[in-house]
């Protein structure tokens, strides 16, 4: 065998280790070998020699099936499950306005979590000091000690370089730029950080916990002060020759004119974020008595029934969805999930990308795409990161020859 065919071994191993250990995350109650066949389409061979490689790792755990768990040979079927390890992992989101810390077990049960809301895009060197304050509070109040954490990853609302680690310009969060998070945290909590995309995090999130379960191929939008696409294809997130791709608020619309903080003019993000539709909705919902305060809006998910704000969910949804049409004819995804505190606000917003997809879009992508609101909201970043913590715990307490 030579170096590529071992290599390409070694990949496929890796893959139907990982497609194992997701489909086990989600039945806790365990799998027999046969289950594992059919929900992974592996033969069973290939899951027979992978389950033996987690066992050996102590990963998984192997038990008498319950009743009819006789195979037609006469011998009893097992079941596979999931080791739920002593220890726990931490998930941290940074938004632009705040910090999300959350403390779960290695299997993704959520133990802990606790938020700030502050300036984040301004001043890095205090947020990560929140961040790890906000990741220990967490911890201790789940009552396990530091020494107990297995993984830690965190999402950053910006473009990070896959390859150094650091934060790129040109000037989308541009305190943070040439700052390396991973080794700001992992200074402060004394345990090594795995970083990402804040809307890769939230495609993770909902892939492994929320509305893309079961999907390989989606995007993930995170529409909020910013718009942002988690991309996943065949099953795994891309992320682009640097790390950087998704940024679609940074497309050009017609017509638009107004500077973007990326030094550009007429951004999507600078046409619709959650700045702008809140601007829009104090304007509309305001009385000829009474002008309304930004602050004063309720959550937009509450807004769906009023027929006036719905028009503006729904208008600022056709403006996205047309960015949107594009990725569709390019990628062809089965979904369009929709989350960020924009892309929560449900139906009329979703509506209003439906539309502009069905228009845009070739008939047959717009056709295959369905375009659902996610299921776990503002906490779709969290648990993406909490997901990444297990999945680099897994792949640390693995070895794959
Ligand atoms: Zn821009």
């Amino acid at each position: 065998m030579d170096g590529n065919d071992s290599a390409s071994l070694s990949a496929r191993r890796k893959r139907t280790r990982d497609q194992v250990l997701a489909i086990l995350a989600q039945h806790s109650s365990g799998l027999t070998r046969a289950g594992l066949s059919r929900m992974t389409g592996l033969s069973a061979s290939a899951i027979s020699d992978c389950v033996a490689s987690l066992r050996s790792s102590g990963l998984v755990a192997e038990s008498a099936a319950g009743t009819g768990g006789a195979t037609g040979r006469g011998r009893r079927a097992t079941v596979i499950s999931l080791v739920n390890d002593e220890g726990v992992v931490v998930g941290i989101d940074f938004g632009h306005a705040h910090v999300t810390a959350a403390v779960a077990t290695t299997t993704g049960e959520l133990l802990e979590r606790r938020a700030d809301v502050l300036d984040v895009d301004h001043r890095p060197g205090p947020v990560m000091d929140v961040a790890a304050e906000l990741a220990r509070s967490c911890v201790e109040r789940s009552g396990h000690t530091m020494d107990d954490v297995l993984g830690i990853a965190a999402g950053i609302p910006g473009p990070l370089d896959i390859r150094t680690q650091v934060v790129r310009p040109p000037t989308i969060l541009s305190d943070w730029v040439g700052l390396a998070p991973a080794a700001e945290l992992a200074r402060r909590l004394g345990h090594p950080v795995t970083i990402g995309n804040d809307a890769d995090m939230g495609a993770r999130g909902e892939q492994a916990y929320g509305a893309a379960r079961g999907l390989e191929d989606f995007l993930y939008i995170k529409a909020s002060h910013g718009i942002g696409a988690g991309i996943v294809i065949g099953g795994r997130p891309y992320r682009g020759a640097t790390g950087i791709a998704g940024e679609i608020g940074h497309t050009q619309i017609p017509d638009a004119v107004n500077w973007c903080r990326c030094g550009s003019r007429g951004c999507l993000e600078t046409v619709v974020s959650i700045t702008t539709v809140r601007r829009q909705l104090a304007h509309v919902l305001a009385t000829h008595q009474t002008a309304l305060d930004e602050s004063a809006i309720p959550p937009l998910f509450e807004l769906s029934d009023n027929p006036a704000a719905a028009r503006v969910l729904t208008e600022a949804g056709r403006t996205v969805g047309r960015v949107l049409a594009d990725l569709v004819n390019c990628l062809n995804p089965a979904a369009l999930v929709l989350g960020g505190e924009l892309g929560s606000a449900g139906e009329p917003f979703a509506a209003g990308i439906r539309e502009s997809v069905a228009r845009y879009a070739q008939p047959a992508s717009a056709q295959a795409a369905e375009v659902i609101t996610g299921q776990l909201g503002a906490e779709a970043e969290v648990r993406g990161a909490v997901a990444a913590a297990v999945a680099a715990t897994r792949q640390r307490l693995t070895a794959v020859s």
